[in-house]
């Protein structure tokens, strides 16, 4: 197989860069084969009205397996950003999560689809109406989805990216902050992005029960959101506690292993059919009525 060309590391020595680039140059090749065979897979993770306990969208998540074992997210999606390969991963991503959401949908009309975006993909200027494009064919519309953007690098004022997110919305599309709080998903881009989402991140969500500091962290958070006119989501919600803790702090929205890991479309339909005597918060409230 043919190497792809490295990236440009700054802050590692020479000797450590060569290494690394050998290694992540390989592993971006293998990637890149994965991507051309259609070998990446699309899980989902439900997301739940914590008012009404019922599931109101799907979270797409990319899954690759390697010799047999699941790579983390978090590694291959830098390496699609580094290695130009993040145009390819989400218009694979766009075309199988469209393709069975279009059949999720069958089962509950209310179920919305999210889609996570690199901000390093917010330079792509025909991505707002392959997005479009890819929706209608799929005889779905735009206000059923929402664009998950987490920003792994810096967005700058005015830049392109904010033209874009601009063009999203006029098509109507949904916009989520993801990961609020960590990494650059900061106020700046509440400032000036058009969002209609913000998921706050699942660090400050799981040390609610034993910091002080984070439940005032999260009810700002939310506090802000609220005042903004934003939808809220509280993300990593493990345990009762968690969840206690979010509802208490007004969080409308949650996702968490609490409720389901990400599944695969298989497992979808199943919970989808299943989820009133599944939900293991109606599995508790039943419990304590009967
Ligand atoms: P994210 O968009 O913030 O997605 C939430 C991550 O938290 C997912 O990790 C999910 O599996 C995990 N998670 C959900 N509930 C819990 C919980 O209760 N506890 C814990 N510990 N974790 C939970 P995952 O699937 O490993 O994805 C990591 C990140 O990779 C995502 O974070 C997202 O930024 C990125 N990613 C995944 N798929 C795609 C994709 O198709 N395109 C792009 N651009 N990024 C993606
Ligand atoms: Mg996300
Ligand atoms: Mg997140
Ligand atoms: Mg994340």
């Amino acid at each position: 197989d043919e190497l792809l060309e490295p990236p440009q590391f700054t802050s590692v020595s020479r000797a450590e860069q060569k290494s690394d680039n050998n290694l992540s140059c390989r592993l971006a090749t293998k990637f890149s084969n994965a991507l051309k065979s259609g070998e990446i897979d699309v899980y989902f993770q439900p997301k739940i009205n914590l008012e009404t306990n019922e599931i109101t969208g799907l979270e797409a998540l990319a899954r690759w397996q390697l010799a047999g074992v699941f790579v983390p997210p978090e590694h291959f999606i830098a390496l699609a950003e580094n290695y130009n390969l993040i145009g390819q991963l989400t218009n694979q991503i766009v075309e199988k999560s469209l393709s069975h959401f279009a059949r999720f949908i069958t089962f509950n009309r209310q179920l919305g689809l999210s889609i996570n975006l690199s901000s390093v993909e917010l330079c792509q200027q025909d991505l707002p109406d392959f997005l479009f494009e890819k929706v209608t064919v799929y005889g779905l519309s735009p206000h059923m989805i929402t664009l998950e953007i987490t920003e792994t690098v810096l967005l700058e004022k005015n830049s392109v990216s904010l033209e874009i997110l601009a063009r999203f919305r006029l098509m109507g599309f949904q916009l989520s902050i993801d990961d609020f709080g960590s990494g650059y998903s900061s106020v700046n881009m509440l400032q000036n992005g058009p969002f209609t989402e913000l998921k706050i991140d699942k660090v400050f969500i799981q040390s609610m029960h034993s910091t002080d500091k984070s439940k005032i962290i999260v009810q700002s958070i939310v506090d802000l959101a609220k005042k903004l006119e934003l939808k809220i989501v509280a993300e990593g919600i493990e345990t009762r506690q968690d969840l206690q803790e979010v509802i208490k702090a007004g969080c409308k929205y949650g996702q968490g292993y609490f409720f389901s890991k990400p599944i695969n479309a298989t497992h979808v339909t199943t919970c989808l059919l299943n989820w009133e005597d599944n939900n293991p918060n109606n599995r508790a409230h039943k419990k304590a009525t009967s």
